[in-house]
């Protein structure tokens, strides 16, 4: 590590459970982030600031001017532009050591596959069931953890898929793909604008968690959060012995 980095990451290097070693491990590792806006901007902030060094950011969106009230990796001057090239502007301005790989695209199919399988940790900052299941099974079949998160209204929820541990639930074990949910957007329905952000810089908690093999996940646990009285609740979840999805056969 050059005496720039011993700087810039020394605050997680005093962290007994991170240290130099820790600090490396993140630097080498690589996480996809699906979605650049409410739940993306301070994941991606997050995991850019603490130095994962091979982020890749999809989004197949432009920044517009409804979305700067929560989105706060964009900025006025950047509306009209694509959100995966706000995104990755935005974080090298705050860590210009790190690579960042915008891709302009709504990821799916082997596209999907083959970023999910170069990532160490999938963040899912998407807003619709269509992209989760896809996502999740994209993770499934590559084996690499899912840190999910979703904010509507006042109300948010998180938790952590990991394929890698044999009594993990997949994200289809807790929402089947039987159509039973369906999607609320935020543009009809309304959302509290830092709820995304404590909702998005959980993931990242998590994700770095995940990348450093600290304490434990949330994996088999779902938090619910009411953001109007400021009350978390967490649920245990078990893995779904019929789900088509993560036990195929
Ligand atoms: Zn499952």
């Amino acid at each position: 590590m050059t005496d720039d980095q011993l700087l810039r990451y020394s605050r997680h290097i005093l962290l007994d459970e991170i240290g130099i070693e820790g600090q490396q491990r993140l630097l080498a590792s690589s996480a996809l982030v699906i979605g650049a806006g409410g739940l993306g901007s301070p994941a991606a902030l997050y995991l850019a600031a603490s130095g994962v060094g091979h982020i890749t950011l999809a989004d197949d969106d432009e920044v517009d001017l409804t979305n700067l009230q929560r989105q706060v990796m964009h900025a006025t001057a950047r509306i009209g532009q694509p959100k995966a090239e706000s995104g990755r502007e935005a974080m090298l301005d705050l860590n210009p050591g790190i690579e960042v790989v915008a891709l302009r695209e709504r990821l799916a199919g082997a596209r999907l596959d083959e970023q999910v399988r170069a990532a160490s940790v999938v963040l899912d900052c998407s807003d619709n069931f269509a992209t989760r299941h896809a996502v999740n099974r994209a993770c499934v079949a590559a084996g690499v953890p899912l840190v999910s998160g979703a904010a509507i209204r006042f109300d948010g929820q998180i938790s952590v898929f990991d394929p890698r541990s044999a009594d993990s639930p997949c994200y289809a074990c807790l929402f089947p793909e039987d159509g039973r949910f369906e999607d609320v957007a935020c543009s009809s329905m309304g959302v509290f604008a830092p709820l995304v952000g404590v909702v998005g810089a959980m993931q990242a908690a998590e994700a770095l968690k995940l990348l450093l093999g600290i304490g434990a996940s949330l994996a088999g646990r779902l938090l619910l959060l009411d953001g109007r009285n400021m009350e978390w609740t967490s649920i245990g979840i078990a893995r779904n012995a019929d789900c088509p999805t993560c036990q195929p056969g």
